[in-house]
């Protein structure tokens, strides 16, 4: 029986973890679950799954908590009580689905618990690769991909050896404003953003898949889980969102992974891994499909994506400020605050002001994230 824990359970990751451990009630056991705000849900949660420790956000909400769940689970809060639930159990496997840097910490905390950790949290990675890196090696544990993208190239890459890569291609959907001019995203509004075409997800990750950032995001996150050169990942817009990355090798074969958008499938696979059981996703019908459409990344069109590969590639605290501000400008466009184009002035801005760091320290790159969250709050973009 695998020992699990989760962190961010009542997000669109955790909720969809608990949904794939609820088809295999003898083959998981949820030892611990963090979650943020959504107390309603995570009481639900805990009554259904009873792991032993707990967290929510505030302390307000914890004693909340302790009034209305079995007395022998302990309940934690804040960003201690992340640490606990990823560090104080006795789950073998973490994982990450936190939205943000602010992973960072108790990703931290599983891997120096020896635990094994699914990676949902790609924030986690672009923010400090080289540190997370170095200690999962350090450590000796196991970092499985959750992302989708990287599931496949994970998946393409089993039994064959580095070496032979040629370079590894991650698709993109497009999100939700594929098929607009930037002239016509003027204006979008929040909930237009927020309708992705293909996939269900958090409002954070939909927002940077209309963007481009996630894209950006999973380029560096690949980097970092595949050891590869900038030179060797390419993005590829692939608007049905079929095929979820591929793998060229040297003889020029390809390998890509394949099946209906549907995120419990790279979850399942991370946490049966090296096994595959049966799955609640439908299998995918190429018949039914019938065609599958490429095109071309467009820089200029998405210039956050540019961005993204620039800072991976200058490294050291670039990516950091690179994904701090774009979580500010994304929390400042839900509120209304800004434009969506205004987002990538934001993170264009916080880069331009940079004071490069380039082989950061922990605290550095903690430093520096605090710092561009205070900057890219008061940079002055109203709507427009
Ligand atoms: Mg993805």
């Amino acid at each position: 029986m695998r020992k699990i824990a989760i962190l961010g359970s009542t997000g669109s990751i955790g909720t969809q973890t608990l949904d794939v451990i609820s088809h295999y009630p003898d083959q998981f056991k949820v030892e611990g679950l963090a979650a943020g705000t959504n107390a309603a849900l995570f009481i639900e949660q805990i009554h259904r799954f009873k792991p032993r420790k707990v967290s929510i956000a505030t302390k307000e909400l914890a004693d909340q908590l302790k009034q209305q769940i079995p007395a022998d689970i302990e309940v934690y809060y804040g960003d201690e009580g992340l640490v606990e639930v990823a560090s104080r159990t006795d789950a073998d496997f973490v994982v990450t689905a936190l939205v943000g840097s602010q992973g960072l910490p108790s990703t931290l905390a599983a891997i120096r618990a020896g635990k094994n950790i699914g990676l949902a949290n790609k924030e986690t990675l672009v923010t400090a690769g080289h540190i997370v890196t170095s200690m999962v090696r350090e450590y000796g544990v196991t970092m499985l991909p959750i992302d989708s993208e990287h599931s496949a190239i994970f998946q393409c890459l089993n039994g064959e050896s580095m070496e032979n890569i040629k370079k590894i291609t991650i698709t993109a959907s497009g999100g939700s404003f594929r098929d607009r001019t930037r002239e016509q995203l003027q204006g979008v509004t929040v909930e237009e953003a927020l309708n992705h075409p293909n996939w269900s997800m958090g409002a954070k990750i939909t927002i940077d898949s209309a963007t481009m950032v996630n894209k950006g995001l999973e380029v560096i996150e690949a980097h970092w889980l595949f050891d590869l050169p900038y030179e060797q990942i390419d993005v590829l817009i692939h608007p049905e969102s079929i095929i979820h990355s591929f793998v060229e090798f040297n003889d020029s074969s390809i390998i890509a992974q394949m099946g209906n958008p549907d995120m419990r499938v790279p979850i399942q696979y991370a946490l049966t891994y090296p096994e595959r059981i049966a799955s609640p996703a439908a299998s995918l019908d190429l018949a039914r499909i019938g065609k599958l459409h490429f095109r071309e990344m467009d820089y200029d069109r998405y210039p956050c994506l540019r961005m993204a590969f620039e800072c991976g590639k200058i490294g050291g605290t670039a990516p950091t400020v690179f994904n701090a501000a774009n979580e500010v400008a994304v929390a400042r466009f839900l509120r209304g605050e800004i434009s969506f184009l205004h987002i990538e002035d934001v993170i264009a801005s916080a880069l331009d002001k940079h004071q490069l760091i380039s082989m950061p320290t922990l605290e550095q790159i903690q430093e520096t994230d605090r710092l561009t969250r205070q900057l890219a709050l008061n940079i002055p973009f109203g709507l427009s």
